[in-house]
């Protein structure tokens, strides 16, 4: 890397403080240029690693920007393995962009989205799977997707899968060393052997994809789309769930016209919840662009909550809401059990026999614990609830992860059917490259910007 980069490391917007951050060969000239210490000597050198008080200045024409902070790194310890120096502005973005346009005319570029952990993972301080940990870290919007991010970050993926690799790794070379040399004094490996070691690593694989369905759900958040007929309580348990009155709940049949969407954390567990106006045919417009959009949500939604009202007859449009939902995941709230039930649940339990179900009476927040319970439990099903962090949450990671697999299923397939070991051998391979594609070992060129391009200004 030749060239120096820069740019505003802080959030947008007013701030106690900004920083401006600079990276590469350039940077100590860059600053030397423009930070002027207060107590500044004759021949005055920045220190490593000090935090240093003094005036960012116009060289040209001795002009005043900003009262700062500033503190030059020596690399290769700094986050980009250069040289990295970071300028503590008052936080107005005022002073950061002079500051930054400062920087830039002394001879740094303005850095692409994600540059600068771009630099830590090509100059090998972080793998590609850590620095993609360093986007989900910025974005995490709950504690548990927080230290998901975190351990991915420290490397716990990163190992899992160097062990994974470093498995097959073994087995590579010892099928290379028995092609090549058959005749030698080598031990020899048998296709039994072999179909032993290969499902023992598919093993390995199977179980690190046994977290991703959850793992994407703690990272991205679960969209849960809350659907029922007027009146039934569709609001008031968007408000219970919100623990506060957003949404508006009325006693008016179909007022809840356009959908209403709200990011909640339902323990630990981010949640687009989004109260639909129902999907039923209408002739008002506007009635209808709701029900559009509530179509759009329900369609789109990893899981249904669906609120019946047990105090009215169930009505045709219960019906078609049931059979709209077929076989999709989704929790029944049957609602209202404080008022005269006017139906048997067991009716429902046979029309929907996969749902859970549960009584609640939104009115008294009743059953409002039990449904944030089966949200959680839903996200965990199909996976063992860890404590650790070991968990896939990236979409890249799982499908590169499917890639071995299917790949090693490849090679098993054969090894039974006892084809050269020369064929098994190209599979092998094609395992070994795609779960190294994960940490970036074997990643083209184009997928590294792309996973960079998803970063925002300044990280
Ligand atoms: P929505 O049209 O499905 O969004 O229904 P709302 O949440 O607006 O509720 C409609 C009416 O039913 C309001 O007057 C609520 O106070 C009332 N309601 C909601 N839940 C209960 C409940 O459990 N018991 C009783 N008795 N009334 C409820
Ligand atoms: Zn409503």
């Amino acid at each position: 890397m030749e060239d120096t980069i820069a740019a505003i490391a802080t959030a947008y917007g007013e701030g106690g403080i900004g920083i401006v951050r600079i990276s590469g060969p350039n940077t100590y000239d860059i600053l030397k240029k423009i930070f002027v210490p207060r107590n500044r000597k004759q021949d005055w050198k920045m220190e490593n690693r000090k935090m240093t008080y003094g005036h960012i200045m116009d060289p040209k024409d001795g002009q005043v920007v900003d009262e700062v902070l500033s503190v030059f790194m020596k690399e290769p310890h700094t986050y980009t393995k250069e040289d990295v120096a970071e300028i503590n502005c008052h936080g107005s973005m005022v002073s950061l962009r002079k500051t930054l346009e400062l920087v830039l005319r002394n001879g740094a570029r303005l850095a692409e989205p994600g540059e600068f952990t771009k630099r830590a993972f090509l100059n090998g301080r972080l793998d590609l799977s850590q620095a993609e940990a360093v986007i989900d870290l910025i974005k995490a919007k709950t504690d548990k997707s927080f230290d998901v991010a975190m351990g991915q970050l420290e490397g716990v993926l990163s190992e899992e899968v160097g062990k994974i690799r470093a498995s097959l790794l073994d087995l590579l070379v010892n099928v290379t060393v028995n092609i090549d040399y058959p005749d030698e004094d080598i031990e020899e490996l048998t296709y039994e052997k072999m179909e032993d070691e290969i499902s023992q690593i598919s093993n390995m694989i199977e179980k690190l994809l046994s977290t991703a369905d959850s793992g994407r759900l703690i990272r991205e958040g679960l969209n849960v789309a809350i659907i029922g007929k007027p009146n039934v309580g569709k609001s008031s348990l968007m408000n219970e769930l919100l623990k506060e009155t957003r949404a508006i709940v009325t006693e008016i049949p179909g007022t809840t016209r356009d959908t209403i969407e709200e990011v909640l954390n339902i323990r630990n567990i981010p949640v687009r919840l989004i109260d639909t106006a129902g999907i039923r045919e209408t002739d008002d417009k506007i009635e209808k662009i709701g029900i559009e959009k509530s179509k759009k949500s329900f369609n789109e939604a990893d899981l249904i909550l669906f609120v019946l009202d047990v105090s009215r007859e169930l009505s045709e449009e219960d019906q078609e809401i049931i059979h709209y939902i077929g076989d999709r995941k989704a929790i029944v709230l049957i609602n209202k059990i404080d008022l005269e039930k006017k139906w048997d649940l067991t009716f429902l339990k046979e029309q929907m026999p996969n749902a859970s179900v549960i009584e609640t009476s939104l009115k008294d927040r009743f059953g409002v614990e039990k449904v944030e319970e089966e949200i959680v439990n839903m996200v965990y099903s199909g996976s063992v609830r860890q404590n650790d962090s070991l968990m896939v949450t990236n979409v890249r990671h799982k499908n590169l992860l499917e890639q071995a697999k299917s790949s090693l299923a490849d090679a098993q397939s054969m090894t039974a059917a006892r084809e050269a070991m020369d064929f098994i051998e190209v599979d092998l391979k094609s395992a070994y490259d795609s779960l190294g594609e994960i940490t970036g070992e074997t990643v083209s060129d184009d997928i590294i910007n792309e996973v960079f391009s998803r970063f925002c200004l300044g990280k």
